[in-house]
């Protein structure tokens, strides 16, 4: 069933690991771009790519990942493939990684989806929404596609990179030891997110041995850990690391949150489980803010200033950032140091 699970295009492309190791640079990073997408998305898909392209890749090539739930259709492969001379690769996730599963009460989750739908809360009558959070959080790192690599930038349909990239921040990432990174921080919707923090609680209680001593509680709450202060990290723009991901302590933790069914009694987002799995497991000087990535995803967007906007090129107003926001974590990141 490996197999099936891979859709080469074009053929000649699909070597992923050999056309890696075949690059003449110096050095690289074991890196890849993460894109999940549906068919229907290929418009802002291809926005996208392009903006990345423009922006950093087409200096860089690293290769593209593209997954999906559904086949992806030739037009969109042709679409896409037509934008970058990168490797590119395309892949179905396998249904157990995506559908709400079985032992899931369903008379439960449809009484979960239609109170949040009640609250007017955006996507809390969707299933599909919380099969993408599920599987962001917890299964894409695990894509056969995906296997070659360790770290990984996540790309959406129609989000922007307003700057030039002049150097690699999957280097950065690896040369200082970082495991997680952020251009936006937010507080999230509570209802969506109930018992989250109880559960986090819990799995603190019953496996202290996988808290970092230097991790960064701090950001994520303002008493010390009695209460989430709904403070995350816009996982739509992530530059990871996915050994992390598929290390123990995550591993753990994703497990036992699944046992809870949280994705689908409630609409836990992969945003505030990523924040809070790096927040607890790895040192706080191991989650970067790129200060220096323009980017925007609707509705908000981090323009850089001074220096890094002239010297990137930024195509964004300085004045318009989300970092000092009101709803802006970043000051709260920023007071870890
Ligand atoms: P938002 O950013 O929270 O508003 O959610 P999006 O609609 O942008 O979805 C997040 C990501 O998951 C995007 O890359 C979407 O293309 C992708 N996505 C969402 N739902 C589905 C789905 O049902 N199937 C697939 N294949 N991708 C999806
Ligand atoms: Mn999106």
């Amino acid at each position: 069933s490996t197999t099936a699970a891979v859709e080469p295009y074009p053929s000649n492309a699909t070597d992923v690991s050999q056309s890696f190791h075949n690059d003449t640079q110096e050095h690289r990073a074991n890196a890849t771009f993460v894109f999940l997408a549906r068919n229907s998305d290929i418009n802002g898909v291809v926005a996208s790519v392009q903006s990345m392209e423009d922006r950093f890749n087409r200096k860089y090539k690293y290769p593209w990942v593209f997954l999906n739930d559904e086949p992806f259709t030739e037009e969109f492969k042709r679409r896409v493939s037509i934008l970058t001379d990168a490797p590119i690769s395309f892949g179905l996730i396998p249904p157990e990684h995506w559908h709400q599963p079985e032992w899931i009460d369903e008379d439960r989750a449809r009484m979960g989806r239609q109170r949040m739908m009640i609250k007017g809360i955006i996507y809390g009558g969707s299933v599909p929404y919380r099969n993408m959070c599920r599987f962001n959080s917890g299964f894409f790192f695990k894509h056969e596609l995906l296997q070659p690599y360790r770290y990984y930038w996540r790309v959406e349909p129609s989000v922007k990179f307003f700057c030039d990239l002049n150097y690699d921040p999957f280097l950065y990432m690896e040369e200082h030891d970082k495991v997680y990174s952020f251009t936006i921080s937010l507080e999230e919707h509570e209802p969506t997110v109930p018992t989250l923090w109880d559960s986090v609680k819990e799995f603190i209680d019953q496996y202290p041995q996988f808290i970092e001593p230097q991790n960064s509680m701090d950001f994520l709450s303002n008493d010390g850990g009695k209460k989430y202060n709904l403070c995350h990290y816009w996982s739509n723009f992530e530059i990871a690391d996915m050994d992390f991901w598929r290390g123990e302590a995550y591993t753990k933790f994703f497990e036992f949150l699944e046992e809870k069914g949280g994705w689908y009694y409630e609409r836990w987002g992969d945003a505030p489980v990523h924040s809070i799995a790096a927040s607890l497991f790895a040192r706080r000087d191991q989650i970067h803010f790129f200060r220096d990535i323009g980017y925007r995803h609707e509705n908000f967007q981090h323009c850089p200033s001074g220096d890094q906007w002239s010297e990137g090129r930024c195509a964004c107003d300085s004045q318009d950032s989300f970092d000092y926001t009101d709803h802006s974590c970043l000051k709260r990141f920023e007071s870890l140091f």
